[in-house]
């Protein structure tokens, strides 16, 4: 989808109507989704809601109760997993541990029958992509936590598969790693072009790598889209508290409007109208210091360029604000302020 390359190397694939019961819990509950060749979907959603399921499926590990899975059209449901030519990565540290980097990352061309000197020149191809090339002969033991990962995506991607399965992969690393790592799993999957299906409960992440994030909610989608799409639009008031921070103003809305804190802002489709709820991000929120204002600063945190400003209104309703740092230095906790936002297009949700 994103560059011409991607676009003709990889595979489609379309989850279609999946069920999936343990006993009582519904763990997939009618999961429909479509990945384009060469496209990188995120499954975004929070502990439980289905997603290791999901991809469990596509990988043939776990067999659905109920519905299909096509790959290039073809429907794979009796397919083995061994013959279904996908690689994964998970997040714990999966590394043969008595193997050197470089058997491990050609361990699955041995399976498969080829030559030593074809997996040996794979290895070392595949290990400088993921810049390890210096590591070849070192054991996981001799490796930090994000090499173990590079090594294992190096593991996955050296049989060439039609589909990428990436499944909380960089949960166990410390935050910078984390943030390097997967700017890291995106250029690499930019470069080799492989459909991919990439699983997180990190919203952040989410956002960052796909291009599209499908937010999952209880063993179904709740929307798939690009994720600015998602972030200025979203489809459900799970979709706007789950991506990005989201404060619930009331509203009153009617005819594609709603009357917030005085100002009428456009409502997005799937809005409720009459009293409710306008789902409005902290940035779209304006402060204007002023004695007669009747809601006051609660607290005010400071993260480097930007700062969130919580303010309490007269009703009670708690609203943060966010701004740059240099405007929100001049609040301080208990001053009055005037609350009023951007006329930028809100959710509205039913109360
Ligand atoms: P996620 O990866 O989004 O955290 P999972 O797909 O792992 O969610 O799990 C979805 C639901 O199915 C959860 O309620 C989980 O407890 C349940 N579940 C998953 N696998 C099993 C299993 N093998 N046995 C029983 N329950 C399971
Ligand atoms: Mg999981």
């Amino acid at each position: 989808m994103t560059s011409p390359a991607a676009a003709s190397s990889g595979v489609a694939v379309e989850l279609k109507g999946l069920h999936r019961s343990y006993g009582d819990v519904h763990a997939l509950d009618g999961l429909d989704l479509r990945i384009e060749p060469g496209e990188m979907v995120v499954l975004l959603g929070p502990s439980g809601c289905g997603k290791t399921t999901a991809l469990r499926i596509l990988a043939g590990l776990e067999r659905q109760n109920d519905g299909q899975v096509l790959v290039g059209g073809k429907d794979i449901t009796r397919v083995p997993p061994n013959k279904r030519d996908m690689g994964m990565v998970f997040q714990a540290y999966s590394l043969f541990p008595h193997l050197t980097v470089a058997d491990n990352v050609a361990f699955g061309l041995k399976l498969r029958g080829r030559g030593s000197a074809e997996r040996r020149a794979r290895a070392e191809e595949m290990l400088d992509l993921v810049g390890l090339s210096q590591h070849a002969g070192r054991y996981a033991h001799q490796l930090s936590g994000g090499q173990q990962q590079r090594v294992a995506l190096a593991r996955a991607l050296a049989i060439e598969p039609a589909v990428l399965l990436l499944d909380e992969p960089l949960s166990a690393l410390d935050a910078k790693v984390r943030v390097q790592l997967r700017d890291e799993i995106r250029r690499i999957q930019l470069e080799v072009g492989t459909t991919t299906l990439f699983v997180t409960h990190d919203q952040e992440e989410a956002l960052a790598v796909a291009d599209r994030v499908g937010v999952m909610n209880a063993g179904r989608l709740d929307q798939l889209a690009p994720p600015a799409q998602l972030y200025a639009a979203p489809a459900t008031a799970f979709v706007g508290q789950f991506v990005g921070l989201s404060n619930r103003i009331p509203a009153t809305a009617a005819n594609g409007a709603a009357d917030v804190l005085g100002t009428a802002v456009p409502t997005l489709a799937g809005s409720a109208t009459g009293s409710g709820a306008a789902l409005v991000r902290p940035e779209s929120v304006r402060l204007q210091t002023d004695p007669a204002g009747t809601a006051t600063v609660a607290a005010v945190a400071f993260l480097g360029p930007i700062s969130r400003v919580s303010v309490t209104l007269q009703d009670g309703t708690l609203v943060i604000a966010q701004l740059p740092s240099s405007e929100a230095t001049a609040l301080e906790v208990g001053d009055h302020v005037t609350v009023t936002v951007d006329p930028v297009p809100v959710l509205v949700v039913a109360d």
